[in-house]
């Protein structure tokens, strides 16, 4: 199965991923993560990276779209993958299309100043990945593994609506895009569970 899953940044794409990647068997790719684990290991791509996220500008396509195509082209990509933060804009959907056909878009609606709610107070372990709000859990390290849990470098307000802007400017127009293979879910109403209980359900019903 290959997904693509569209939302704005604080959406809960990440969860939600985490979430049909243990049901589902298949792998989630994060180009954000990519480029964070680039960032980390002080590769060209990491560098160049770096530069357009702390402005909360996208990373050009030509690096992103290279990155993403090896990335699918790995073994455990075989069964399925989960698109998260992939694509960003019709270009690369466009992009894409000549990489991979895809079974299924999923868009996680939130309201903007949810949005803007969630940005400031997400903290993420530095291990497993487990994502936080301070709203519901302020301590400082992982409830799952007892790792330490940061914040991003680009989780703050400005940042966000620029990222906001990005967003409904490029990304946004990817929902008439997939129009045809778009499943659009509430991501605020009644939680996480009930967001991913519909997801589950709409999955199931594609195999
Ligand atoms: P995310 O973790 O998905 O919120 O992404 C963090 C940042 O990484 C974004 O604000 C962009 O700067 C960059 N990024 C992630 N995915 C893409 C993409 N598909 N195209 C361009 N830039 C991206």
């Amino acid at each position: 199965m290959k997904i693509i899953l569209l939302g704005a940044p604080f959406s809960g794409k990440g969860t939600l991923a985490r979430n049909i990647v243990k049901d589902f068997d298949i792998v989630q790719i994060s180009t954000g993560d990519l480029f964070r684990e680039n960032i980390k290991n002080g590769t060209e791509v990491g560098k160049l990276a770096k530069s357009y996220m702390d402005k909360g500008e996208l990373v050009p396509d030509e690096v992103t779209i290279k990155m993403l195509a090896e990335r699918i082209e790995k073994d455990d990509c075989k069964k399925g993958f989960i698109l998260d933060g992939f694509p960003r804009s019709v270009n690369q959907a466009i992009a894409l299309k000549d990489i991979t056909d895809i079974d299924a878009v999923i868009e996680l609606d939130v309201p903007l100043d949810e949005i803007r709610r969630r940005c400031v107070g997400r903290r993420i372990c530095s291990k497993c990945g487990e994502i936080y709000n301070t709203s519901s859990y302020d301590k400082t390290i992982c409830a799952k593994c007892g790792s330490p849990l940061f914040q991003r470098d680009d989780d703050n307000l400005e940042t966000i609506n620029l990222r906001l802007e990005v967003y409904e400017k490029q990304t946004a127009p990817l929902i008439n895009f997939y129009a045809e293979k778009l499943f659009v879910v509430q991501g605020s109403e009644k939680g996480p569970e009930e967001t991913y209980n519909k997801v589950k359900n709409f999955l199931k019903g594609l195999k």
